[in-house]
């Protein structure tokens, strides 16, 4: 009896020693990510849709155009973010230039649905605080992120949408424009042609500022062609859009359907908080791995709290760019940059 109690307390004792041994090894790998990143003052990802371009098929003239585009738009969130300003202002008003300019499926260049129509849907997310808010199939608000913006801070609510979200903005003084603004021959000659095959693309950005705090914001026409008021992931807060100055920010861009069953931008944050991964390991697993065995194409860009950028695809390319207060910056578009 006696052996087998201290045979019993022998095997305890080296259980607990087990324990404690993977507890520290964690504890140091995690040390040893954090410690072995410098320290960013701040840093934007951005993207602007994830999507089959090639140097085949996109023009040299439309790929200048997306370059000079990205950095119009990462110059306007890295001005905020050098000046001091908040994380959220940075992604409010990156997002806003991209939706302003007809080359990105948001505001101005949003697609068209199979009726002919344009419905946006944006998001927005604070990770100091982790207040959201979203819009989702509004027709005739100029600036969704905004809108999104707003019923985070001036509504009860986290997401409202159609009719309503645009009388909200209206209320709130939003600039709301005749429904024809979002038509661009571009976009409804792209309806014609792919009537069968759904198309994406988005517009994305997450910051960290000086302070410390991080922030996503993400907004989008959906997918061409779509249908019965179809709402994708981009206004869906864990699956397109999301923030928590934890772990990460994070924006998506892909097929929608796919994002939101697989929790996408959530998933890639309770990988870090659950399982201690880093930025790059989570969102490498969750596009790489887990989206590519599911089906589902796209790519997010993420920024963590130690100014970390990181921005995986799956599909062929992905309009992107980061800035950091390091001075490295750059847009790519496709997979060999
Ligand atoms: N994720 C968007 C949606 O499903 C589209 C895209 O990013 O391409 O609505």
């Amino acid at each position: 009896m006696k052996l087998r109690n201290s045979f019993c307390t022998g095997i305890i004792i080296a259980g607990l020693f087990i324990i404690s041994c993977q507890k520290q090894g964690k504890l140091q790998d995690n040390k040893l990510i954090s410690d072995s990143i410098k320290k960013q003052e701040w840093a934007i990802v951005i993207h602007g849709g994830a999507g089959a371009m090639s140097t085949e098929n996109l023009s040299s003239e439309l790929d200048k155009e997306y370059r000079a585009a990205l950095t119009d738009a990462l110059n306007a969130g890295k001005k905020i973010l050098s000046e001091g300003g908040t994380a959220l202002d940075a992604v409010e008003q990156t997002v806003r230039v991209m939706e302003d300019n007809p080359l990105f499926n948001a505001g101005k260049g949003a697609v068209f649905t199979h009726e002919g129509k344009n419905e946006l849907d944006a998001s927005i997310m604070d990770g100091s605080n982790l207040a959201a808010g979203a819009v989702a199939g509004v027709t005739d608000i100029k600036n969704p992120i905004t809108a999104a913006r707003t019923v985070m801070t001036n509504s009860q609510h986290v997401m409202l949408t159609g009719a309503g979200a645009s009388q909200f903005a209206g209320e709130q003084g939003l600039e709301i424009v005749p429904p024809s603004y979002f038509y661009t021959d571009r976009r409804f000659n792209e309806l014609q042609e792919v009537l069968k095959k759904d198309k994406n693309g988005t517009v994305g950005c997450c910051a960290l500022d000086k302070k410390g705090n991080l922030a996503a914001a993400t907004s989008t026409g959906g997918m061409t062609n779509k249908r019965y008021n179809r709402i994708g992931d981009a206004p869906i807060i864990g699956a397109g859009t999301y923030a928590n100055n934890n772990t990460c920010a994070v924006s998506a861009t892909g097929h929608g359907e796919f994002f939101i069953r697989w929790t996408v931008a959530h998933d890639i944050s309770a990988l870090m908080e659950y399982k201690g991964l880093s930025l790059k390991e989570a969102s490498e697993l969750v596009v790489n791995d887990k989206l590519v065995k599911a089906g589902g194409s796209g790519g997010v860009i993420c920024v963590d709290r130690y100014g970390n950028v990181s921005m995986p695809f799956n599909s062929k390319g992905m309009f992107r760019g980061f800035a950091t207060a390091d001075g490295k910056e750059g847009v790519f578009i496709f997979r060999e940059e």
